[in-house]
């Protein structure tokens, strides 16, 4: 089996409402969708966030190889030029090769992948301060107890018994009393997790923490940039400390390690470098005594999948996965959204990923895309800046 033609496809799929994060508001998740075609007629299936022009340039010199042949696709388009490191492509290359092993074996990936030592894994609520949706059909969340209501919603709609929050958008204070107002709502069994995306300076990572620790948190995830200032916050609180920041990557497992920087590593599917690199991960941060946990580099139906069918072969990963999915108003594939039940996601049966795509959906998406109406890359939404909400507002990191 070759490699024949690898086609791209840019869409756009709009959320339940505008989403604000530390540097600014998803409206809408903006990924390419990567079909490899082989030269006996099987396609397979990848996703991811780098533009169809980047995944087009990088992985031309792939067409011709084998798919069962991963390390060598990887090194060919790693390896290319220094800048062709980007994760985000030759992921997207990976998760399609791996599909199409599975379509030739007729096997799901998770069996490919050393099968699935659990059933499913575990999920998490992403709770994000919202703005209220233009249909009117989702209202703001802003205050604290609105936060501990959004929080009780997801967690009856979806069975959740691990919420994080995305924090580093309103002042500190008021992001504690939302953890605070969350466990009180939510009771003492469920995980909080809350992750300012390194919007606070050390002294407020510091100064938070006690109020913190009377919440209990699972971790405290990325409050501060860098390893160092991480390492500081770290040797300042009791509390478990995560990153999907300051450790990106495997040459920076090392260091961190060292400096005793972090507790838990948030491995990714894209920026590790595909299943196989994530696969990896589990092991090297067993072996160093750091725990792990899935970052959401946000997903789509495929991503999704990806994500659930690397999971369950995971021994580590014991932690609730976080993901994007949940805020989403629709997907790209045939049959129902991949949505956790009693928290939990099973991977999708069938050969390769378990998922097709609905080419309605996808040409919807695609003209939604086009259209411009909605674009993830905010500021081509709105001319003034990152927020539409706040015209002329831009992040500033440490912003707290
Ligand atoms: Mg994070």
């Amino acid at each position: 089996m070759k490699i024949s033609r690898i086609e791209t496809i840019e869409l756009t799929v709009p959320v339940e409402a505008p989403l604000r994060f530390a540097y600014g508001v998803h409206i809408a998740f903006t990924r390419t969708i990567v079909k490899i075609h082989t030269d006996e007629g099987l396609v397979g299936l990848g996703e991811t966030a780098a533009s169809a022009a980047q995944v087009e340039a990088l992985s031309a010199p792939v067409i011709g190889q084998n798919p069962f042949d991963l390390e060598v696709i990887r090194n060919i388009i790693s390896n290319r030029f220094y800048w062709s490191r980007d994760p985000l492509v030759g992921s997207a290359i990976e998760m399609a090769c791996l599909d199409l092993m599975g379509k030739k074996t007729g096997l799901p990936v998770y069996r490919l992948l050393g099968g699935a030592v659990r059933p499913h894994i575990n999920m998490a609520a992403y709770c994000f301060y919202r703005y209220p949706s233009d249909d009117g059909q989702w209202p703001a969340v802003t205050t604290p107890e609105e936060m501990a209501v959004h929080a009780e919603d997801l967690c009856r709609r979806f069975g959740f018994r691990t919420v994080k929050l995305k924090g580093g958008v309103l002042p500190a204070e008021e992001e504690v009393a939302a953890m605070e107002a969350m466990r009180e709502r939510l009771g003492p069994s469920i995980r909080l997790r809350l992750d300012p995306q390194s919007a606070w300076t050390v002294e407020t990572a510091i100064a938070m923490a006690p109020r913190l620790e009377e919440v209990g948190l699972e971790y405290y995830e990325d409050p501060v940039a860098g390893q160092a200032n991480m390492a500081t916050v770290r040797g300042r609180t009791k509390l478990a400390m995560s990153t999907n920041m300051c450790v990106t990557s495997f040459e920076e497992l090392g260091p961190a390690a060292q400096i005793r920087a972090i507790d838990v590593v948030l491995t990714d599917p894209w920026y590790w470098g595909g299943p196989t690199q994530v696969k990896a991960l589990d092991t090297v941060a067993r072996t160093m005594g750091i725990g792990l946990s899935m970052h959401s580099g946000i997903e789509l139906g495929i991503g999704m999948a990806v994500m659930a069918h690397t999971g369950v072969t995971m021994p580590g990963l014991t932690a609730a996965v976080d993901a994007h999915y949940h805020h989403l108003r629709g997907d790209i594939i045939k049959g129902p959204m991949l949505l956790p039940e009693n928290g939990v996601l099973a991977p999708p049966q069938g050969p390769g990923w378990g998922v097709e795509l609905d080419d309605d959906k996808v040409a919807e998406y695609v003209e939604i895309h086009k259209s411009g109406v909605y674009r993830n890359v905010y500021v081509e939404a709105n001319k003034t800046g990152p927020d539409a909400h706040r015209p002329g507002w831009f992040p500033i990191i440490p912003g707290w």
